[in-house]
């Protein structure tokens, strides 16, 4: 009885085996990798208003960057030594399609900044299904390179050829003026001379626009004065049916530390104790309303609201779907 059960399983186990050399054998070959990622580009519906945020390239924020208490950055060197992905950041700008203009927010930075790690910015803009000819106006929340550099060429060309560019005048004045460049410390030259380039085919085809407390004429669009980390550093509310989305520009450089400890603050600041106050100012409003926060330096989307976490902030992403929220069922719940 044994034996035959043996035969009956060995006979059954060579036709499994002959099934398997002849049959689906392709199954069981490895899958080939594919390499292909997904498009840089990720939309969201904020009242009537279209949000795309476009991936300008992936970056880690240096540790030497950061400026602080000699313990708080002592703690930041250990929990590196824990998590050396705690400094990993994004370069984003965002578009805002209003139904009647196209407005983007923020550039990237083009040739002008991060030795080529960066400036996929327009071909972000391309996957997303629209040409950098249709952006009418560009919103810029300050000119260093890494916001602005995507604007122009590096033979001086306008990359937006039918876009206002409209900036604070105080961002404008500073980094536009020769003789505040001639007296900045050697390193920040570098700063100074790419806004000059970035802004001269647009100063130099009237599309320039520099404003003092409101201006660009956009329906539903709020000018925030965010200054310290630079002059002139502006955030751009905008609001839709009820809805609201903060663009904050360089609020936040490094998340993981700044948003527990938001009195850190960076190399780049150009008034390190007025973008702290900034900082300190703002978190506990957004934390306290539902806006949604667009920042071009938290990880890719870079799109997430803000809660209160202990005595700092904890950042949501925003949830991700592959249909436009109006569309989508609602999400299931568990
Ligand atoms: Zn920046």
């Amino acid at each position: 009885m044994l034996k035959r059960n043996s035969l009956r399983f060995a006979a059954a186990l060579l036709a499994v085996l002959a099934s398997l050399v002849v049959g689906p054998s392709a199954a069981l070959a490895a899958a080939a990798q594919h390499h292909d990622q997904v498009p840089g580009f990720y939309g969201l519906k904020v009242g009537d208003l279209e949000v795309t945020a476009l991936f300008d390239g992936p970056g880690v924020f240096d540790q030497h960057w950061l400026k602080g208490t000699k313990a708080r950055l002592d703690e930041v060197v250990k929990a590196l030594h824990e998590d050396s992905h705690m400094l990993d950041a994004s370069e984003t700008g965002f578009l805002v399609n209003t139904g009647k203009q196209l407005i983007l927010v923020d550039a990237g930075s083009g040739i002008w900044f991060g030795g080529g790690a960066f400036g996929r910015l327009t071909r972000s803009l391309r996957s997303a299904g629209y040409t950098p000819e249709e952006v009418d106006l560009v919103l810029v929340t300050h000119l260093h390179a890494d916001h602005v550099g995507g604007l122009t060429t590096q033979d001086g060309k306008r990359v937006f050829p039918n876009a206002e560019v409209y900036v604070a005048k105080a961002e404008s004045d500073f980094w536009l003026s020769p003789e505040i460049a001639a007296k900045a410390p050697k390193d920040a030259q570098r700063f100074f001379q790419s806004a000059q380039a970035i802004a001269a085919p647009y100063i130099t085809a009237g599309k320039w626009h520099t404003f003092r407390g409101s201006e660009p004429n956009v329906d539903g669009m709020q000018i925030v004065p965010l200054p310290g980390h630079t002059p002139g550093h502006t955030g751009y509310e905008f609001s839709s049916k009820g809805q609201k989305i903060l663009f904050w520009g360089d609020i936040v450089h490094a998340q993981r530390v700044q948003l527990q400890h938001p009195e850190v603050t960076v190399v780049f600041d150009i008034d390190p104790i007025a973008a702290a106050a900034t900082r300190n100012q703002l978190l506990p409003k957004l934390a306290r309303e539902d806006v949604v926060i667009a920042g071009p330096h938290m990880l890719f989307p870079g799109l997430g609201r803000l809660h209160r976490e202990g005595s700092g902030y904890s950042w949501t992403p925003v949830a991700f779907t592959d249909q436009w929220v109006e569309n989508a069922p609602a999400p299931q719940k568990y």
